[in-house]
């Protein structure tokens, strides 16, 4: 988009590409001003910039504007003063890109970047976020913090009798057990590695992560794996333990239920066991 504003922010110019992203004619935008066309909340918000052009700087900068329709648009900005004679501002260019589409495809990205690619939960780096996230809240509010690290039992055996393909979406129908039984945007699913993952339970003391575990360990038991081809049954070993308040990170809770997890291992699997 291109257009010419004079010193008082009045549209002199403006080309097709601002005609048609305010779905109008050129010739109405002509002597409009941002307070005209984009109210004046955001025209507010836009005048310390309109200011600084005027003042003789030139402006680059991201924004985003609402247009007809309530469409947002993520825009490339720059603002150049038109200076004159004597170095007078007599008005200044706009030129706006539109980067929404690059925005959301960073977006995206940004999600990817903290999924496990195989199962979709959160991955290892990203848990380490989410758990210094979580021990600040607990702090705070005085709540409790549990942890629940899981497992597969025997899954070599899984990969090795039916093949990799197939231990592959062992994993993912696991996470999507795991999922299944976490508590809707409270709890984290997290792959740490491997065929081993862990939930973080907020607002949760060690009973509740005990019942939690316990609905997790038995629809996995329950749980016929890949259905049409291999009818698969396996067993989950679950270490769990609750965070202690003087804890600043969560290194020793990960190593109370990783402890935990292989006393179940070493007590037969498909068990839990509280460390
Ligand atoms: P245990 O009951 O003691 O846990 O025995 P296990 O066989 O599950 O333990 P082990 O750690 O020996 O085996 C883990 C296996 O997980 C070995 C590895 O090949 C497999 N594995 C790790 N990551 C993946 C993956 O992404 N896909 C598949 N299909 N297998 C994986
Ligand atoms: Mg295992
Ligand atoms: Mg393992």
């Amino acid at each position: 988009m291109v257009a010419y504003c004079d010193d008082e922010s009045r549209y002199v110019v403006v080309n097709q590409t601002m005609a048609d992203w305010f779905q109008v004619e050129i010739d109405t935008l002509i002597g409009k001003t941002p307070w005209d066309l984009y109210g004046d909340e955001m025209a507010e918000r836009m005048e310390p910039r309109i200011a600084q052009v005027l003042s003789g700087d030139r402006i680059d900068f991201e924004g985003t504007r609402q247009f007809p329709n309530g469409r947002i648009r993520n825009l490339n900005i720059s603002l150049m003063p038109d200076i004159g004679a004597g170095g007078i501002v007599s008005g200044y260019f706009v030129l706006a890109t539109d980067i929404t589409d690059r925005k959301i495809a960073e977006e995206k990205l940004a999600l990817l970047a903290y999924q496990d690619a195989l199962t979709g939960v959160t991955n290892r780096r990203r848990f380490a976020e989410v758990c210094a996230d979580e021990i600040a809240r607990s702090q705070r509010y005085k709540h409790p913090l549990s942890l629940a690290i899981c497992d597969l039992d025997h899954f070599k055996f899984v990969n090795d009798s039916y093949g990799h393909d197939v231990g592959d979406i062992v994993l993912k129908e696991f996470a999507n057990i795991c999922l299944e039984v976490a508590r809707h945007q409270i709890d984290r699913v997290a792959r740490l590695g491997g065929e081993e993952f862990v939930l973080l339970l907020p607002e949760t003391s060690i009973d509740g992560a005990l019942i939690l575990a316990e609905r997790l360990r038995q629809q996995c038991h329950e749980h016929v794996f890949d259905p049409t081809r291999t009818a698969l049954g396996v067993t989950t070993s679950i270490g769990i333990t609750e965070w202690h308040a003087d804890e600043v990170n969560m290194a020793p809770a990960l190593k109370r239920a990783d402890r935990a997890l292989y006393t179940a291992k070493d007590k037969g699997r498909n068990k839990i066991i509280a460390g």
